[in-house]
């Protein structure tokens, strides 16, 4: 049986959808949605051209992030972080209901379906959606888990549907986060939990990016190597100015939640990860510093227990409810 049967709503006026021939058929609207690959198909029909951009953008690049994954999943740095927001829900009842907007390759949800979970997996992206899918159904969760195309804005469920809902690295591709955040709490159930993965501190925008990419530009020059690695970025990507901690907290509590909990994930090991990616890319070929993150994520934390520092690290992982 598909989970999300009883708890899909029309993304525009959330009401209830009638079921037709052809799809799904929102009769306050008068707009049919259908089905995609064997997906339901919720996105808004309005969607803006960055929406659209971003949906085309990941279709486009699945095999350059399934590369990209098998790499990163082998980092501590990356392990460790995902690890640390992971076990925010996994102090949910087995069985709890999970939802994850942006789900992207779907290797975050896989994590929590071996963990005894029942996920909803959003995306806006076609490509990276049927992937994660085929993920989930490879490794024997067809039942447990169900995938649709939504928009995180304008989310297709009933309100108070889910036990818990996650995100990673995905608010900061959104235009309007606080509308995400806003219906990502109107479909949770009451006191559930909201959990946030490696979203981009705001500090790296006026330092260490607009810098780092003048360095790699004149070291590539003095290279003879081409430059290139953009087109991998999105155009989300490219407005983003990532979040600091008093505006990641203003938004969750703008969003309706109380008890909010911000985590700073990664300081070196981060450093670490960025750097050698960054030259992994300049030189063609996959540089791996992973006995020095290792070494050093314990250093991480004890940074993130300094007061000022607290405020600037790399990514931010929270909980809120
Ligand atoms: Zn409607």
């Amino acid at each position: 049986m598909d989970i999300s049967q009883g708890i899909l709503c029309c993304p525009d006026c959330k009401g209830p959808l009638d079921h037709t021939e052809a799809g799904l058929y929102c009769p306050a609207c008068t707009v049919d949605y259908g089905e995609l690959d064997g997906m339901w198909d919720l996105v808004p029909r309005d969607s803006s051209a960055l929406k659209l951009s971003e949906r085309n953008h990941y279709t486009g690049k699945v095999d350059y992030f399934l590369h990209m994954h098998a790499t990163w999943n082998r980092s501590p740095f990356y392990r460790h972080y995902h690890a640390c927001f992971l076990d925010e829900l996994r102090i949910l009842p087995h069985a709890s209901l999970i939802l994850e907007t942006g789900c992207g390759l779907g290797h975050d949800g896989l994590e929590l379906l071996r963990s005894g979970y029942r996920v909803v997996e959003t995306d806006i992206s076609p490509g990276q959606l049927a992937q994660a899918r085929c993920l989930h159904e490879a490794e024997g969760f067809s039942a447990a888990s169900t995938h649709l195309l939504a928009d995180a804005e304008n989310l297709p469920f009933a309100s108070g549907s889910f036990d818990a809902a996650f995100t990673v690295a995905s608010l900061h591709h959104l235009p309007d986060p606080l509308t995400s955040l806003r219906e990502v709490r109107r479909v949770l159930k009451p006191g559930g939990i909201f959990v946030l993965g490696t979203e981009p501190n705001s500090w790296q925008n006026y330092t260490i990016y607009p810098l780092g990419k003048a360095l790699l530009k004149a070291a590539r020059s003095i290279a003879g190597v081409p430059i290139g690695g953009e087109e991998m970025v999105s155009e989300a990507d490219k407005l983003t100015e990532g979040f600091s901690r008093r505006q990641l907290e203003d938004l969750l509590r703008n969003a309706g939640f109380t008890r909010i909990e911000l985590q700073p994930a990664g300081y070196l090991s981060a450093a670490i990860f960025f750097l050698s990616t960054e030259i992994s890319q300049m030189v063609g070929r996959d540089i791996k510093l992973f006995p020095l993150e290792r070494a050093v994520i314990p250093l991480d934390g004890a940074l993130g227990r300094l007061p000022l520092l607290s405020h600037y690290p790399w990514h931010w992982n929270a909980a809120a409810s």
